[in-house]
């Protein structure tokens, strides 16, 4: 489990990104952070794997404080995907599968069976393996970054818009296989959007921040559904 406990992030020019955060999001669950541009969704997010530190209060996971876990072990366990999928564009589909930290140990056999394993659970068929970022569409690539982040097998899920930069078709596909591979793996999972009806869709539960960084609310997504 995740737990914010009154954190709160202040840029250094004074913003107030998140501001006294109580949160938690059960494990084996899907918690979606919802609400406009500039209410500390990804800042929320990146509070979780130490990209950003807050300034104060506390993130819980699994009951150890994050800030006493060194970043790069942190995570280990934390897979990260992000809205135009942060793959390297010089390497191939399968070389930016098999070179995360979580793969890197293995030997190259073992890492590029288990590449191709997770490429074909995302839906990409063994031929796009050989092919370069540039050469996929962006659902494809949103694919590749899935199985990138899953590679390491780690418990943790953190997702920021991954689904937003592809046209309204493909992202209710890599929605429905999101579900269906959830299903299977139960990772706990925050995921941010800006949009209410992907938050439904999506959220075992949901909370929407309002501009400040607050929580305004959270809920299950029946009860959003009928305010
Ligand atoms: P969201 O993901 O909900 O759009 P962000 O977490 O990106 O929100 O940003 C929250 C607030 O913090 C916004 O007002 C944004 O302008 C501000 N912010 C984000 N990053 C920085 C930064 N590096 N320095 C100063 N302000 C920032
Ligand atoms: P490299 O092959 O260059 O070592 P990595 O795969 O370790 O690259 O990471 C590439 C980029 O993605 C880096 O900027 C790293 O900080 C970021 N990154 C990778 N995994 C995570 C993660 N779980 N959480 C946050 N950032 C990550």
């Amino acid at each position: 489990m995740i737990r914010f406990d009154a954190v709160t992030k202040r840029y250094p020019d004074g913003t107030v990104a998140v501001d006294e955060l109580d949160l938690e999001a059960p494990s084996g669950r899907i918690t979606v952070l919802v609400g406009p541009s500039g209410c500390g969704k990804t800042t929320s997010l990146r509070m979780i794997n130490r990209m950003i530190d807050p300034t104060s209060g506390t993130i819980w996971l699994d009951g150890r404080a994050t800030a006493d876990v060194p970043p790069a072990t942190l995570r280990r366990g934390i897979g990260y995907v992000i809205q135009h999928a942060g793959l390297f564009p010089h390497r191939t589909v399968l070389d930016n599968v098999t070179t995360v930290p979580g793969l890197l140990g293995h030997d190259r056999r073992t890492a590029r069976t288990r590449a191709m394993e997770l490429l074909e659970r995302v839906g990409l068929e063994p031929r796009m393996a050989s092919r370069y970022p540039a050469q996929l569409s962006g659902g494809q690539q949103q694919r590749v970054g899935v199985a990138r982040a899953l590679a390491a097998d780690p418990p943790v899920m953190l997702m920021d818009e991954p689904f937003s930069a592809v046209d309204p078709v493909v992202r209710e596909q890599l929605q429905n296989e999101f579900l269906r591979l959830q299903q299977d793996l139960h990772k706990t999972i925050v995921f941010v959007t800006h949009d209410i009806d992907e938050a439904i869709k999506l959220g075992d539960q949901v909370a929407v921040l309002a501009v400040g960084g607050h929580l305004a609310q959270l809920a299950a997504p029946a009860e959003l559904l009928s305010r």
